[in-house]
Formats: C-alpha cells, structure tokens, sequence
C-alpha cells in the first residue's frame, strides 16, 4: 500500500465524477467495473506518527458516489451473507448512489446501531467485502466495492449535519432491566430495550461507558467523540447510566434481581482479563499488558501530558508482542507517545498474523519494525528491576495446528537479545472472572464464557449475556449483533411477563 495525498485523491476523483456524472445512459455492468476502487484519504505517516487525530480521512462525496457506483447490485447479494448482521448492503450502497444519503443511513440503521463505528473498525475484508462479486472478479478482495468506508461515510454525513434523532420511545411499561457493561452488546441491548418502553440502567466499571471503543481502540482508529454522540443518544432516550460501579463488587446480581428490582438482566463485560506469557521477567518494571498500556493511553489520555490523568513512562524502545489487531493498537500508539523504535515480534510470519491488513499497512507506515518468526524466551532485568532487553528464541513454520494456521516451531539454540525498555504483551483477553464468581448457578465453559441458549438467556431466569463474554474476544460488530438477539429475547419475556 503506498501513501497518496487528500488531495490527489480528491482531485483524481473530481475528475472521474465528472465523467461518470456526464453519461447519459445508465451505466452497465462494465462501466461500473471500470470505475477505479477509491482510496481512503488519510493522514500523512509522517505527520500521524507525532498525533492522535484519526488516520482515516473519510471519503468526499464524489469518492462515495464513485464507490458506491463499483457496486454491480448483484441479485444474490452474496455480501449480505457476510454481514454478522445482515444489513441490506446493495440498498444502503444504491441510495448512496443516487445522492440519497438519508435512505442510505435508514437502511444502515434498520440493521446496526452503530454505523460509525461498524463503518471504522469491522473486519470487512473478511466479512462483508470477501465474497462481493466486484472483488471476485478482479481477483482482489482489496478492489472489492468498499462497503465499510461507505457505511462510515453516510453514518458521518448524518453526525455531522447534526441529523442523528432520538428513537421514540412506547409508553412507560413499569419493567426496570439492568445492562452490565456499556461495550457495543450493551449499548446496543440498552436501545433496543428502553425503546419498547422500559426503564434501563446501565452499570459501568469504569468512570467512562463505552467500552473497549473507548478504553481499548485508540482515538486515531475510533474518535471517541463518535462513541460518546452514540451515549448521549442513549441517556436522552431516558437510559440511567452509573460509573465506577462495579457489580460482584458495589452490587451484586443477586442484589439487583432481589431488592433493587430489576426484572431483568443482560450482561456484557467483555474479555477485559489479559493473559500473560508466563515467562521470566513478566514483573519487572516497564512490561504491561496491551490492555493496561492503551487504558492509560485512551482512557486516561496518558498521551495528553499537560492534562493526562495517569504518567505513561517514555520509552524509548518498546517490543510488543502479538500479532492481532490489539498488538498494532499498541505499537501504533507507542509510535505516538514518542518511542525512538518500536519492535512486534510474532512467532509466526505475516501471512498468519491475525490483525487486519490495513492495520498491518498503517503500521508499517508509521515505522513499527516487524519481526517475524521470532519469541521471547525471558525478559531481562537490569540492577534496579526495570527492563533492560528480551532474549528471543527464532521459530520456523511447522505442520498446520487446528486452528489451520502452521504451527510456529521452535529452532535450538537460537537464542539472541533484543535492547529494550518496555514490553508489551498483546497476547490475547479472557473474560473477567468477577461476576462468574459471585454469582451461584450462572453457568460457564471451561474459558470462563458465559453459557447461552440460543436467545442469548443464560442458565439463571432473567438474566441474558452477550458480547465477548460469551464468545470470547471477537468484534464490535458481533457483539452488536449478540445483543440485537438477546433484546428481542428479552422483550418478548418483559411483554409476557
Ligand atoms: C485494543 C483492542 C482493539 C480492538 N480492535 C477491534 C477492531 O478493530 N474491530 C473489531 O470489530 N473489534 C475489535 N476489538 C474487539 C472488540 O472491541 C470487542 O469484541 C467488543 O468491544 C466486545 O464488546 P462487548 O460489549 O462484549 O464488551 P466490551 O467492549 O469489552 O465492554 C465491556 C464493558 O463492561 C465493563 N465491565 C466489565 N466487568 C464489569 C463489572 N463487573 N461491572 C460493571 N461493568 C463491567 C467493562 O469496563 C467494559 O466497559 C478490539 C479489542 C481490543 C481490546
């Protein structure tokens, strides 16, 4: 991938749209084909890596007519089957096309409360983008008709024309539900809820709700001005929202089911629990999890000094360690707080790094240096028990594990040092086990996931799960689609009940 100016995309496009625009037929199959896939404007590396502003620039509204005309309207409609929540991708993509971007976001909104977000940080190239027809045949998921960054596209047009509306809301039913945990499940639940007319509290252990899209995705992927408009939507429909509450530990859930008077319960804390590598030197001063280093970065603004509620260490030379979307948040953001070099280090090679393919690009952008087929054996302390490097161990490519991906093994006798002074361990998230043990019944799997039926209704009566804490660390958008399923499953108990 390599950089192209605001500009020259903007006026490459002017150009394009002028032509198109000037056709007099309706265009065919094959001038849609021949319409080049539009870029996404974004910040110069250069300049991004001393910022925290959002790299991604958002298309101009000839790029997104343009897009939007690549679109061959195919009647099978394969990219819908990729959607986790089934939006009607060629109708948004039409009315785009036709400059009507009102209908574009009706139909966004008839399938996905989050459209910004969804349009910003989905795994599209595997999702929604991987079988579209345009893509297949040009035989590059990467020239697939970018259906994300026209569902953030028309969801901005409609924030920033300040055009959002509050729901309506039915009459007051007297049922009062708690939502624990204000991720995308719910937030998305809490909607879907006080709409039928139901009082909703939210509980939030942080003083801040959203979620990882506020304390784990950083500002320069996800503004968190965006996800704060989606809260804002949700306190004037009338939601409760409490911080700094903690339930197994403020209130219990038994508690909220027996003298607070809750009807029902819908629970989304997330996999917020990182897990370590379990190797010497995980304690000395300077290692961090992912998940402590961009809560101090996102949530606390550790990156504003003059006003950050919590110091970040300046390092100098960081390793992080992973090879998901977690990791390049990581790195990316030790770019920004002014690292000289900043090492990943994955045991596998790029072909099997989980992260998505434009965060990997970014990243390499803004001078993250990858390693590859490599893994830390220990961490190495200096005199006063701070870190002073990593010894890693080189790997190469074995017979394929179950998860399909080869497995990375080790070659003896590779040991070398790495010179550091932070590490970060982006290794992956289990479920916070908080609530599981201190609430008797609530049935879980050996992970510590909450089991659900196929309503998202967990073992105890009246108490529903969704997001990551039932799946596991997955995406914003299946949580989202979780919780759209336990809110109907919930409402229909509240309606006979
Ligand atoms: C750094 C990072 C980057 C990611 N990037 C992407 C991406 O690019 N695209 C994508 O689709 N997904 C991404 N994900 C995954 C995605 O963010 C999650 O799958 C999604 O946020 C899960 O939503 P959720 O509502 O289940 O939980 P969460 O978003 O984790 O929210 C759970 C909330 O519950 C609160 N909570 C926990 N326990 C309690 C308690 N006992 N009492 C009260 N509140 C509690 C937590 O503080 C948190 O606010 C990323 C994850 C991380 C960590």
């Amino acid at each position: 991938m390599t950089y192209i100016p605001a500009e020259t995309l903007a006026a490459e496009a002017k150009k394009t749209w002028a032509e198109v625009s000037a056709k007099k037929e309706p265009l065919k199959p094959k001038d849609r084909m021949a319409i080049p896939a539009q870029e996404m404007p974004s910040q110069d590396p250069a300049i991004r890596r001393s910022n925290m502003e959002e790299v991604a620039l958002g298309y101009s509204a000839e790029e997104a007519r343009l897009e939007a005309l690549r679109c061959l309207q195919c009647t099978t409609a394969p990219c819908i089957a990729g959607c986790p929540v089934s939006i009607n991708i060629p109708g948004f993509i039409q009315a785009i096309a036709d400059g009507d971007n009102k209908k574009a976001i009706d139909i966004l909104k008839e399938s996905s409360l989050l459209p910004a977000v969804c349009g910003r940080v989905c795994p599209q190239e595997t999702q929604c983008q991987a079988p579209c027809t345009v893509g297949k045949a040009l035989k590059s998921v990467d020239k697939a008709v970018s259906i994300g960054r026209l569902e953030r596209y028309v969801a901005d047009w409609e924030r920033e024309n300040g055009l959002m509306e509050i729901p309506a809301i039915k009459p007051n039913t007297g049922k009062k539900v708690g939502i624990i945990g204000t991720g995308p499940a719910g937030l998305t639940v809490a909607a879907d809820i006080r709409r039928e007319g139901h009082d909703v509290t939210l509980f939030e252990a942080f003083h801040k709700p959203g979620g990882v899209m506020v304390y784990g995705i950083p500002e320069f992927r996800l503004p968190k001005a965006i996800v704060q408009k989606e809260i804002d939507t949700l306190t004037a429909m009338g939601c409760e929202l409490k911080t700094n509450f903690v339930i197994g530990r403020t209130r219990k859930i038994s508690d909220l089911l027996g003298e607070d008077g809750f009807d029902a319960l819908f629970i989304g804390t997330g996999a917020g629990l990182p897990r370590f590598m379990n190797i010497e030197g995980e304690n000395l001063v300077g290692v961090y999890s992912a998940n402590e280093y961009l809560t101090r970065s996102n949530l606390m603004r550790a990156y504003d000094k003059e006003r950050a509620a919590t110091p970040v260490f300046d390092s100098e030379r960081v390793a992080v360690l992973g090879g998901g979307n977690v990791a390049m948040d990581a790195a990316r953001t030790a770019v920004r707080l002014g690292a000289k070099e900043v090492y990943l280090i994955y045991r596998r090679t790029e072909v099997e790094m989980p992260a998505r393919v434009e965060e990997v690009a970014h990243a390499k952008e803004e001078g993250v240096i990858f390693h590859f087929l490599q893994n830390p054996k220990r961490i190495l302390s200096d005199e006063r028990g701070w870190v002073r490097g990593i010894e890693c161990l080189r790997y190469e490519l074995g017979e394929p594990d179950a998860s399909g991906r080869r497995r990375p093994v080790e070659i003896k006798g590779s040991e070398f040092e790495i010179e550091l002074d932070t590490v970060i361990v982006a290794i992956g998230n289990d479920s916070n086990p908080l609530i599981r043990q201190t609430t008797p019944g609530l049935e879980t799997n050996k992970w510590g996931n909450i089991i659900v039926d196929e309503n998202g209704k967990s073992s105890i009566e009246r108490i529903y799960a969704g997001g990551d804490i039932v799946l596991g660390a997955a995406t914003v958008i299946l949580a989202m689609g979780e919780g759209r399923k336990a809110a109907a499953a919930m409402n229909k108990m509240l309606a006979n009940s």
